[in-house]
């Protein structure tokens, strides 16, 4: 099994590309699990036809004793199995804290033993990589970490932040840096921006993904553009994208 951790500043493009990487996984005949990291609990929107994922969290709020995986693991298109860790109660709960409680309960299912996933994808915010965000990278919950940034310097500052958490735990063998997504935004110089970034931080960038119409267009039809839009040349670099995720990330079996 592949556990691979997507990382990236909020509102950067890293749930639809995250979506669009299971998407493409799937069609590629793996079986992908996307877990949503973020207390908008809206990465597998996508992948569920615009329609909500119950999380783990509102579930265990309403039945704390009684969640069944049916109650939280949702089949999406192309069968990739979707689960929002979801957040905690505005202004009194801890984000990071759910994101734990989400994991354990989970693994307590045994989800991973019944669904077997080849591929499990963690969509991550990394605005703040405080012991709680950083959880998917400790404890062996992740073993790759991807980072999406654009060229803007608060994506950059984001991808910078994750990499030296990365770097910080590198020690104690938890997850490796295994590479930047640069989501253009066609800002100018932005590849050399995030090559500069990829260099002083160790890596390399895997994929330029274009800006592309076609994007807006799927998320407006409630879908992914490899479901919705697979002939597209956007389609395709999503595509392209997986493969080479593929190439960079451990298969531990
Ligand atoms: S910053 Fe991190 S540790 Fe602090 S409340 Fe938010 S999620 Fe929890």
């Amino acid at each position: 099994m592949r556990k691979i951790a997507i990382y990236g500043k909020g509102g950067i493009g890293k749930s639809t590309t995250t979506s669009n990487l299971s998407a493409a996984l799937s069609s590629m005949g793996y079986r992908v699990m996307q877990i949503g990291c973020d207390p908008k609990s809206d990465s597998t929107t996508g992948l569920n036809g615009g329609r909500d994922v119950p999380t783990v969290l509102d579930a265990l709020r309403n039945n704390p004793e009684g969640v069944t995986l049916e109650d939280i693991v949702v089949q999406g298109a192309g069968g990739v199995l979707c689960v929002e860790a979801g957040g905690p109660t505005p202004g009194i709960g801890c984000a990071g804290r759910g994101i734990i409680t989400a994991f354990e309960k989970l693994e307590e299912l045994d989800a991973y033993e019944i669904y077997r996933p080849d591929i499990v994808l963690y969509d991550v915010l990394g605005d703040v990589v405080c012991g709680g965000f950083a959880m998917p990278i400790r404890g062996g919950y992740a073993r790759d970490v991807f980072i999406v940034t654009s060229g803007e310097k608060m994506a950059l500052f984001a991808a910078n932040n994750i990499a030296t958490a990365l770097s910080n735990f590198k020690s104690r063998g938890y997850a490796r840096l295994s590479g930047l997504i640069l989501n253009s935004r066609n800002i100018e110089k932005e590849v050399e921006m995030v090559e500069d970034l990829a260099g002083r931080i160790g890596t390399s960038v895997v994929e330029v993904l274009s800006r592309s119409p076609v994007v807006q267009r799927a998320e407006d039809g409630n879908g992914t553009v490899v479901g919705l839009f697979p002939d597209s040349p956007m389609a395709k670099e999503y595509v392209s994208l997986a493969e080479k995720v593929l190439e960079r990330s451990v298969d531990d079996a």
